[in-house]
């Protein structure tokens, strides 16, 4: 398939998964997938499939991306936290909707190349932090909005703490060797609600900062 027709197919496949929105489906269209991977699996980009890259992760089904995307509501004044940058393709496409986007990544390796590669997108709102997403970032909370890519058992406490009244966060929960729900959490003055957004899978959330010294 021709690079164009290839484009067409992958927003034809988001838009039936029913990734709707327009400002989500051009922010996608606006981060080329291709850019996010490495070796053979460039030539995979467009597919509809989690892929490989360093450290033993994946970036994730596009569909998944957008469904995400989608549910976490955002806008252009909104200051996102996201835990798990892996490639770094998620945060860019954030950074398309968001004022500011703060990207936690506990493998050293993937933190350094998703920070070069989204320097040299220019994407400036973007800050790429080297740590553990599951203690959330409190020198810049609250957030207003929060998503994790990485599936903890439950919704980390902390993070919902650094969640601001009226905020939303989008997180997998479940065992990481079994099926995984997609949640949505509203924070509201009282609690929080919680909306079932269906099945994934996702790499497990892990505390602390990764031991490697190269990936
Ligand atoms: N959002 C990514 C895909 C994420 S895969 C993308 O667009 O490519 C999940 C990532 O979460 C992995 O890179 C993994 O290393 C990271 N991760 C897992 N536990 C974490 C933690 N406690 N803090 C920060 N990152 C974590």
């Amino acid at each position: 398939m021709e690079p164009a027709e290839s484009q067409m197919q992958f927003v034809f496949n988001l838009r039936s998964r029913g990734v709707t929105n327009a400002d989500v489906l051009k922010a996608m269209e606006r981060t080329p997938r291709i850019d996010f991977l490495e070796g053979i699996f460039q030539d995979r980009s467009y597919e509809d499939t989690p892929l490989p890259i360093a450290c033993g992760q994946t970036i994730s089904q596009p569909t998944v991306v957008g469904l995400m995307t989608q549910a976490l509501d955002v806008t252009r004044r909104c200051k996102v936290l996201e835990v798990g940058t892996g490639s770094g393709y998620q945060a860019a496409i954030l950074s398309h909707l968001a004022r500011r986007v703060y990207t936690v990544e506990r493998h050293r390796a993937l933190a350094l190349r998703a920070r070069d590669l989204l320097r040299r997108m220019e994407l400036g709102n973007i800050t790429v932090v080297l740590g553990d997403g599951s203690m959330g970032l409190p020198e810049q909370a609250p957030f207003d909005r929060i998503m994790v890519t990485a599936a903890a058992e439950d919704p980390p406490r902390i993070l919902l703490e650094q969640l601001r009244v009226g905020g939303i966060m989008v997180l997998p929960v479940g065992q990481s060797d079994a099926v995984q729900k997609l949640i949505r959490v509203d924070k509201s003055a009282t609690g929080y609600d919680y909306t079932d957004l269906g099945a994934v899978r996702f790499v497990p959330l892990v505390e602390g900062v990764a031991e490697d010294v190269s990936d």
